[in-house]
């Protein structure tokens, strides 16, 4: 019997590697060109400053290279039919128009469509034929078929002119596959900070999100590791705490339990670059409660990164400087914090699609659209037998809690595989 993993992210690579060890065969079906999910855009993890790419690289390759697993990538699930130990599952599976591990790059070179690098949070370009990330797996370029002008018009077949390997014949196909259990850990999008334009985001460079920060972080990222702001070295910062989470006007009233410490983390990692700055965060109250994360924020602060209670109201410029308005929640007063950079540490929301995945699944969402376990006994059961819930497609967490449920939902799976074999 074989089992489907939904999502490629640290909670369905973790699913996928844990059913496929235990004698399983597992198709993992992913949306994007490469498997890796969000923790690919991260630089290093809190509280002990992992590199990720030291941990996710090996866990992707893992995942690529077992002989029980088939990866699907620029993939999606259409539909699902049947019950537990005897689903059909029809897949759509797109063409990538150049052969795994075709990285020559010269192709790129002379593709004249530039758009804006998603996985670099849009801080810089990328070609219409591209690699999707240094450690992206499948390896190799891939083309992408909305921005090449071959597709759009018929224009331009220049890397075809560099690189054999390109076919463009190539069509999407969908295939139908028997599964015994489905494990969907398809993740989560960041707030769009649009949706408070009081905050300006789209007004000011120097307002930026916690996402863009990490790839600014990073030395493979936009600016090489370098924190560069309107062309210059920011002399002071200023994080804001909880932006679309903990707020009822943008109607997510909960808490997304990653940003107090991704902020301290960040902070943590911008004093190293930025000795002399200002560095202070804005926040309504500290949740540090993960292993170790309490110690870490204690260091953070030794680092000379101011905390004051408040909660964000508004950005603007006085001319010179960002300022951020807040209210100081112990105090009842008004605050400015002026500042050359100001980082709004964005919440997690449910993945764009999500309400179309559970209608196809048949399996339910709760009022903010993340799927629904079956109750607090069975976190990773749904109430459709034979589907389960890992990472944050459930809720908000961070990667060492969506890797723990990508392993339970993977013992729930082999255990039903296992009832529905004998
Ligand atoms: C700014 C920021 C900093 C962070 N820093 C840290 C940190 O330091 N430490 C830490 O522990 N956590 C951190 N996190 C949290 C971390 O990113 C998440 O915990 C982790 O990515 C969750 O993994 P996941 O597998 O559940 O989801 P994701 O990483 O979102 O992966 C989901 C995967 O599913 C795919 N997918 C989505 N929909 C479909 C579909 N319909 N069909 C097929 N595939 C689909 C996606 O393309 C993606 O590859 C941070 C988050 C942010 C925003
Ligand atoms: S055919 Fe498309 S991908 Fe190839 S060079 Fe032209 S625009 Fe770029
Ligand atoms: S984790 Fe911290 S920053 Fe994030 S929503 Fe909760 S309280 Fe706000």
């Amino acid at each position: 019997m074989k089992g489907l993993v939904i999502g490629g992210g640290v909670a369905g690579l973790r699913a996928a590697l844990d059913i496929a060890n235990a004698g399983f065969d597992i198709y993992l079906v992913e949306r994007d060109y490469s498997i890796g999910g969000r923790s690919a855009q991260i630089t290093k993890s809190y509280p002990d400053l992992t590199n990720i790419k030291d941990v996710l690289k090996p866990l992707m390759e893992e995942v690529y290279n077992h002989e029980r697993i088939t990866l699907l990538t620029n993939s999606e699930v259409l539909g699902l039919e049947g019950e537990a130990g005897n689903f059909k599952v029809k897949i759509e599976k797109k063409p990538r128009y150049v052969p795994d591990g075709e990285s020559c790059e010269k192709c790129i070179e002379v593709c004249p469509v530039e758009i804006p690098n998603e996985f670099n949070e849009r801080l810089d370009k990328r070609k219409a034929i591209f690699v999707p990330f240094s450690y992206a797996i499948p390896d190799g370029c891939v083309i992408d078929e909305t921005n090449c002008l071959h597709f759009k018009d018929g224009s331009c077949s220049r890397c075809k002119e560099v690189c054999d390997g390109i076919n463009f014949d190539q069509k999407a196909e969908t295939i139908e596959i028997d599964v015994g259990s489905v494990v969907v850990a398809t993740g989560f999008d960041p707030f769009d900070p649009n949706l408070r334009p009081e905050l300006a985001y789209d007004k000011y460079d120097g307002v930026i999100t916690s996402l863009e920060l990490e790839r600014i972080l990073d030395e493979d990222g936009p600016t090489g590791g370098k924190i560069i702001i309107n062309g210059k070295e920011p002399k002071s910062v200023v994080f804001a705490h909880c932006i679309g989470s903990r707020d009822k006007k943008v109607e997510n009233p909960y808490c997304s339990r990653i940003c107090c410490m991704y902020t301290a983390k960040e902070a943590y990692m911008l004093r190293e670059k930025l000795p002399n700055a200002e560095i202070s965060a804005c926040y309504i109250d500290m949740r540090a409660f993960g292993k170790g994360c309490e110690e870490f924020y204690e260091e953070v602060q030794k680092k000379q990164v101011l905390y004051r209670r408040g909660v964000a109201a508004e950005v603007y410029s006085n001319g010179v400087n960002l300022v951020l308005r807040a209210e100081d929640t112990l105090l009842s007063e008004p605050y400015e914090s002026a500042a050359d950079m100001i980082v709004l540490a964005v919440g997690v929301e449910p993945k764009e699609g999500s309400s179309e995945l559970a209608e196809n699944l048949g399996i339910k969402m709760d009022e903010y659209g993340f799927f629904v376990e079956k109750n607090m006994y069975d976190p990773v059961e749904t109430e459709k037998e034979g589907i389960f819930l890992a990472g944050c497609c459930q809720g908000p967490k961070d990667i060492t809690d969506s890797i723990l449920q990508g392993g339970a939902a993977a013992a729930k799976a082999i255990g039903l595989m296992g009832r529905h074999s004998n």
